[in-house]
């Protein structure tokens, strides 16, 4: 695969030159972000009848047209109604870009207003015990407020909340590129750009449409929500009950440490973020996984391993260890191979069912925001030496066991 060293806009430095985001957003809702009763309330209100909103649903979410125009079962006054009214397509415009000898496909679509988001197609061959699977990886807002030093979105800084339809669009588009050749999406990844706990009630939207028999129909255990900590957000989940899978970034057992690599730690520590992570658990029936992105000499090192190992000890859970793809403007380096097997080696000693993804894990890094950095341009050097110096200064203190005096980034937090 290409191992895209991105490089973070001036975004994340306040100096950006509106790159993006140059247009005024497209006031008509997209129509696969609108419930069923609402579509169906539409046609009401206009004396048609409901087999017509049918006829919309299923040009929306199994057809292969890509306008309300291509819809031949409706007539030309409707079509034009309906194209006054919405959005067929909430994406104006996508890149793509093939990675990894073609077993991974990176979307770079831009939405109305012109802002970048990313979307990661990831193809898994068939093997003995598994069939073939597709994952799409997809962002739920443009940007991120949470500012994860190793992450590109993180370095973009936060734009806005993703729509839902634009949510969903990015699954639409990768399951007709899909049908194109017969195959069919099996998985549903919110990995990409942004932070989903953060933007919940659209996302809960979307998971509704890619949920419901009558529109995606993808089941609930096909979906994975992966979040940074928001504890609030965590909280929410359990209350409806089990549903899709969820993926919590810990990356770090120690507070100090996860304050400089997950800056919204220091609104809910990591205490905080695994007993709500636990209570999940236990009130779904559902083992949570926990993603560590390895940092070389940073997060991989004995004593956080065993720091690991005494925060999960006993729980019904999953670790999941990924080496940190390159991103610019960080000081350091993904874990070796070695490295993370010795990693994994302790805290599988304690007990805690542990994998290593080491082909996609850079593929998911890849979803998040390195594209749309890399067309963000590129960052003073000074201000590229300066950020790396500060995290230099910042992951030693951690390491020192100092918290972090800096303060929970903006947006984040009631
Ligand atoms: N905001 C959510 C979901 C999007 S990020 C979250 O943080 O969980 C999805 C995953 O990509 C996270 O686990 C994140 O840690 C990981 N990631 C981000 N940048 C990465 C990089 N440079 N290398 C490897 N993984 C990365
Ligand atoms: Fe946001 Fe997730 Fe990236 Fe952190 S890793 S900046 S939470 S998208």
């Amino acid at each position: 695969m290409t191992t895209s060293h991105a490089v973070a806009g001036p975004a994340a430095f306040g100096l950006r030159g509106a790159p993006s985001a140059a247009r005024a957003r497209d006031p008509r809702p997209g129509i696969a972000g609108l419930p069923p009763d609402a579509l169906g309330a539409w046609f009401a209100e206009r004396g048609l009848p409901a087999y017509r909103a049918r006829q919309v649903l299923d040009a929306t979410w199994r057809g292969s047209e890509t306008t309300f125009d291509a819809i031949t079962t409706l007539s030309a006054d409707v079509k034009a109604a309906l194209a006054g009214a919405f959005r067929f397509d909430t994406i104006a415009d996508t890149e793509v870009r093939p990675a990894d000898g073609g077993l991974t496909e990176k979307a770079l679509h831009t939405v109305s207003d012109g802002l970048l988001i990313e979307s990661v197609l990831m193809h898994y061959p068939a093997r003995a015990a598994s069939r073939e699977r597709h994952t799409l990886c997809i962002s739920s807002q443009a940007g991120c407020a949470v500012g994860c030093p190793f992450c590109a979105t993180g370095e973009l800084g936060m734009e806005r909340d993703l729509e839902t339809a634009e949510i969903v669009d990015q699954v639409r588009h990768a399951a007709r590129h899909l049908a194109h050749d017969g195959r069919r999406l099996t998985n549903v990844v919110f990995m990409g750009m942004g932070e989903p706990l953060l933007n919940l009630d659209r996302v809960l939207e979307a998971i509704e449409a890619l949920n419901d028999k009558a529109r995606f129909g993808l089941g609930a255990r096909h979906i994975t929500l992966s979040t940074s900590g928001v504890v609030p957000g965590i909280r929410r989940l359990t209350a409806l009950g089990p549903q899709f899978t969820l993926a919590v970034s810990l990356h770090a057992a120690r507070n100090a440490l996860r304050d400089v690599l997950v800056p919204l730690n220091r609104r809910w520590p990591v205490e905080e973020v695994v007993a709500a992570a636990r209570d999940h658990a236990a009130a779904t029936g559902r083992r949570v996984t926990y993603e560590l992105t390895m940092i070389a000499g940073i997060n991989d090192t004995d004593t956080d391993a065993d720091a690991l190992a005494a925060l999960l000890r006993g729980d019904h859970a999953h670790v999941n260890l990924i080496p940190m793809n390159p991103v610019a403007h960080t000081p350091w380096t993904g874990s070796s191979p070695e490295r993370i097997d010795a990693f994994a080696a302790r805290i599988r000693a304690a007990g805690i069912a542990t994998t290593i993804r080491r082909n996609r894990g850079t593929e998911i890094g890849a979803a998040c925001g390195q594209l749309a950095a890399e067309h963000a341009g590129e960052a003073p050097p000074i201000v590229v030496r300066r950020r790396r110096e500060r995290l230099v200064a910042q992951s030693a203190a951690a390491l020192r066991g100092e918290r972090s005096a800096e303060p929970v980034p903006a947006g984040v937090g009631e």
